[in-house]
């Protein structure tokens, strides 16, 4: 980090500031030119908050040299991280697809659409229990009762779930649950993340609404702060000025962020577009782009789905994505 000093700044100020930024643990390394000194700070700065620093009276400027993520860059860390689930492996060269529906409506529905999915090259079942709505009045999900279908289809097809939760009091309820999905509305959530950073079960972090990459990366670092190691990045779109799209999905983040972080990165073609026959070009993207897995809504009926059914596939339109997702990895395997 270098912190630019303001011209006219006393002996003792500058003192006092040095000594403040000394007990962060850095070293200090101070060049004093004709019209303004300049503060070199080697080591870790990741505890000094540059918007305090900014603020001081005597400072001209603060610039980071370093990413303030430790544990999810790969500076630190350059081998992908592989996060296991159950035997199946996503990351490091191992692309998985996750599909399921938006939510679990009924037992019926659930069990098909998991065999289906399984079928068609699915290695993990989706499907939300607890959703988060725009409105209070949409279906918010089945909940607990969610959850126990989820189990029941988990035990028929053997599929690990993977399901999102909302509010930290309902952990306790997750506990067959095989990877835990942080949504987009909750990916600055840090209570929650911290909590989720003390358990061992893998988290699927979805990209805020309006994040940047680096705030996603910080919400990564929050749960690994905490020990959980085992985060998959999800990018599902973000919100720009477009309307044609639900979300535009920023596929330059797929490849920017494995740049940046060594942890896996799945797309979400299903929530950016927001509407089926967008799903397959944007996996395809994705895919493309170097993302280590996709996850994709897919319902029985998606007519009558009780959330996001204009997004949903087929299982047989799944099927194709599957099939020419597979084709481009074939080609970027060559
Ligand atoms: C979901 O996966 O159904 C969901 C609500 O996603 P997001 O948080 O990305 O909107
Ligand atoms: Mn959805």
């Amino acid at each position: 980090m270098v912190v630019v000093i303001k011209k006219g700044t006393d002996e003792q100020q500058l003192y006092n500031l040095k000594e403040w930024l000394k007990s962060f643990g850095v070293d200090i390394n101070e060049s004093k030119g004709e019209y303004e000194t300049v503060l070199g700070l080697i080591g870790d700065t990741s505890h000094i908050d540059t918007d305090l620093l900014s603020s001081l009276a005597i400072i001209d400027s603060v610039t980071r040299i370093s990413e303030p993520f430790k544990a999810a860059n790969r500076k630190f860390h350059p081998d992908d991280t592989v996060v296991d689930v159950n035997g199946i492996k996503i990351g490091g060269g191992n692309f998985q697809y996750i599909a399921g529906p938006c939510s679990v409506e009924s037992e019926e529905q659930i069990t098909y659409i998991a065999s289906e999915v399984k079928k068609a090259g699915a290695m993990l079942l989706r499907g939300g229990a607890f959703k988060p709505r725009t409105s209070p009045y949409a279906f918010q999900g089945m909940r607990a009762d969610g959850l126990r279908l989820l189990e029941e289809a988990k035990q028929q097809t053997g599929m690990p779930i993977v399901t999102e939760i909302m509010d930290i009091s309902h952990l306790d309820l997750f506990e067959n649950v095989d990877v835990i999905q942080v949504g987009a509305r909750n990916m600055q959530n840090f209570e929650l993340l911290k909590e989720l950073g003390h358990t061992h079960k893998p988290i699927l972090l979805k990209r805020g609404l309006a994040a940047t990459m680096q705030e996603l990366l910080m919400s990564a670092e929050y749960i690994m702060a905490g020990g959980n190691n085992k985060v998959i990045l999800c990018e599902r779109g973000i919100r720009t000025f477009e309307t044609y799209t639900r979300n535009t999905m920023d596929i330059s983040a797929i490849a920017l962020l494995k740049e940046k972080t060594h942890l896996p990165v799945i797309a979400d073609p299903s929530h950016a577009a927001g509407f089926s026959r967008l799903v397959k070009p944007l996996a395809l993207a994705a895919t493309a782009a170097g993302a280590d897995g996709i996850m994709i809504e897919v319902h029985n009926d998606p007519a009558h789905a009780l959330c996001d059914g204009p997004q949903a596939l087929t299982p047989e339109q799944f099927k194709e994505v599957v099939d020419d997702c597979n084709a481009i990895r074939d080609i970027l395997n060559k």
